[in-house]
């Protein structure tokens, strides 16, 4: 590159090949990882933008690793879904989620906190007994399907679209309610997933980030909202990290967002400080 000499070329070089040990070493301290119980969740709320009130929280995996101290998703998630580690840890993480909710709401019977957010990748959704999974993870909590919200990516509906929709079909009877994630950022129109057995609508930050700088921006999120709202469909606006998006979103009719402006993602501690009883008890 420019303006390297060559001890920065040597630098590069030994760099990628650090880069790339870390990778193969990542690779089998993955799949370690679930057995020593190196993951650990941390809650990002969900919250009702009119009355401020969180409603739902977003389960977010963290690795504990034994070297390398905590790392977040965009360190590992990657290559746990190439190497199907994925699955193992998106069903332990279910798991967890529904236990840590069932937890929360015996110590106050009336949290605001109706439902946690999960994510599942593709490789997961995909495994053969995937619902099952979901069914064994609720029993074993002691759940009701509907404390369960699954996000799942735009790209998973549009391939195989036979079987993963017949699986979501099976959830969505069970009661478990279905979220596009990232919406906006893959290929699917609103029409296309008006017929698919979703409820819910993730609104990508980057569709939040220039509402109150652009207006063909603020126009397209209006109009999604609108469109949403006439399909029936949920709207969680992601990524909203001012008061000002807040009032807009308010305004548009979107009824529910998530951002930093509201929380960042905390420990389970944290949590019951955040969320309201939603009756007094
Ligand atoms: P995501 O599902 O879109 O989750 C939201 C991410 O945006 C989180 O990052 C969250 O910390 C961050 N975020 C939330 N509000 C704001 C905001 O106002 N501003 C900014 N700049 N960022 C915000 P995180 O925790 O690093 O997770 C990154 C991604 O990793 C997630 O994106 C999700 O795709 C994936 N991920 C996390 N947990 C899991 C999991 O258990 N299973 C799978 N398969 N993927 C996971
Ligand atoms: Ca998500
Ligand atoms: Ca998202
Ligand atoms: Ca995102």
């Amino acid at each position: 590159a420019k303006g390297m000499g060559k001890g920065g070329w040597q630098r590069y070089q030994s760099d990628l090949a650090h880069a790339m040990v870390q990778r193969l070493e990542m690779r089998t301290q993955l799949t370690e990882a679930i057995e020593d119980e190196q993951f650990i969740l941390q809650f990002q709320p969900i919250v009702e933008i009119a009355e401020q009130r969180v409603t739902g929280v977003e389960a977010l995996v963290r690795w504990q690793h034994p070297t390398r101290g905590l790392l977040g998703p965009f360190h590992f998630v990657e290559a746990a879904e190439e190497n199907g580690a994925i699955v193992g840890i998106g069903n332990w993480v279910m798991r967890e989620a529904l236990r840590q909710l069932a937890e929360w709401k015996a110590a106050d019977p009336g949290t605001s906190l109706r439902y946690i957010s999960v994510n599942v990748s593709p490789r997961q959704f995909r495994a053969a007994d995937f619902v099952e999974q979901v069914h064994t993870a609720l029993e074993q909590a002691g759940a009701r399907p509907d404390w369960l919200l699954l996000e799942i990516t735009e790209s998973l509906v549009l391939k195989d679209a036979e079987k993963v929709i017949q699986d979501l079909r099976a959830l969505r009877a069970m009661g478990v309610r279905i979220a596009i994630d990232d919406f906006g950022t893959g290929y699917s129109s609103l029409s296309y997933l008006r017929q698919m057995p979703v409820d819910v609508l993730k609104l990508d930050k980057s569709f939040i980030d220039d509402i109150l700088t652009s207006r063909q921006q603020h126009a397209l999120v209006d109009a999604i909202v609108t469109l949403a709202g006439n399909l029936d469909l949920t709207v969680v606006a992601e990524g909203i990290e001012e008061a000002g998006q807040r009032t807009a979103l308010k305004t548009m009719g979107c009824h529910y967002g998530q951002g930093y402006h509201f929380a960042k993602p905390v420990w389970p501690a944290e949590i019951p400080a955040l969320t309201g009883s939603a009756e007094p008890a």
